[in-house]
């Protein structure tokens, strides 16, 4: 196959970048090696291709964000995921305080505030904390066909710093979307933060939203047709936040990233897409990898609004 040497061929063109920064406001992520690159594709029919160190480990950051949105939809169902997060793009940061003003809802689960809510609502009502952790590693591993483990000195170093994750997690205990101890909240959702996985196993699981919720090497189904449909619906407009039009418009692909540097992209029907390059933007995507993603775009004509 043509494709790994085209995918070294792209993470050439793109290697002389330095720019952008490792994120700072997690000490161990500020310390990652930020050479580090990477790029994997994997097809609905279960093919795997790499180039780079698709093999290095990393953490998930808020590529966990749609996963999780998709467990709570298929645990919970449509209309008690929606009562506690809607599915508007803030326009704002992905830790910025935004809520609906009168009814604390936030504006959708790619945000913090919409996160911290969807994971304490996976598993069945009346779940513990820890329950709620292991459906999360769980329904995660399923996504990627591979057991994922959470990286503790990450966890650690996050929630050392976590005061922002924290008011939030508050401000949405005091309008009830959530009903744990805000604390709790958090720490759960930043152990789903910091879930280690590669560039391969990225691509497998955008490869599952990709392929109607069947993991495409496992052959097991991960989540529903519909549920698949909301998750692609809400990456597509609020997934890269602020940056979610230039996005959309430029690379035109329902995506997610993370502040490790991971950054995925799906096509329906065809194939999940994943790169690693720790240096991120302003608005904490992946510098190389959203160059990577445009390249992807312009070479393989994969923008969903274009007619092949
Ligand atoms: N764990 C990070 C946080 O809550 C995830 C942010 C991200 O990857 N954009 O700040």
């Amino acid at each position: 196959s043509p494709i790994p040497d085209y995918l070294a061929e792209a993470l050439r063109s793109v290697q002389a970048d330095h720019s952008g920064a490792t994120a700072d406001y997690i000490p161990e992520l500020a310390h990652a090696d930020p050479d580090r690159l990477a790029a994997a594709l994997c097809t609905v029919d279960g093919h795997i291709y790499s180039a780079g160190d698709a093999a290095a480990e990393f953490s998930i950051q808020s590529i966990s964000k749609p996963f999780v949105y998709a467990l709570a939809l298929a645990d919970r169902g449509f209309d008690a995921v929606l009562e506690k997060v809607n599915v508007e793009p803030s326009g704002n940061a992905f830790n910025e305080m935004s809520v609906e003003p009168d009814t604390g809802r936030p504006l959708n689960p790619m945000i913090n505030a919409g996160a911290i809510a969807m994971h304490s609502l996976v598993g069945p009502p009346g779940a513990t904390p820890e329950q709620r952790v292991d459906r999360v590693a769980d329904g995660l591993s399923a996504f990627a066909g591979r057991r994922l483990h959470v990286d503790e000195a990450v966890s650690r170093s996050e929630m050392s710093h976590a005061y922002r994750n924290r008011a939030l997690a508050n401000m949405l205990r005091a309008y009830d979307i959530i009903a744990d101890d805000p604390l709790v909240a958090v720490a759960g959702y930043t152990r789903q933060c910091s879930l280690l996985v590669t560039a391969e196993d990225l691509a497998v699981m955008a490869g599952t939203l990709a392929n109607r919720g069947v993991n495409p090497l496992t052959g097991r189904p991960v989540v529903s047709a519909a549920v698949v449909r909301q998750t692609l619906s809400v990456m597509a407009t609020c997934g890269m936040y602020d940056g979610a039009g230039d996005w959309m418009t430029r690379v035109g692909v329902p995506a997610k990233s993370g502040v490790a540097g991971g950054l995925i992209g799906a096509l329906p029907g065809q194939a999940g897409i994943a790169t690693f390059s720790p240096r991120l933007d302003r608005h904490g995507n992946s510098v190389r990898g959203v160059n990577l993603f445009t390249r992807f775009t312009a070479d393989m004509g994969m923008h969903v609004m274009e007619v092949p």
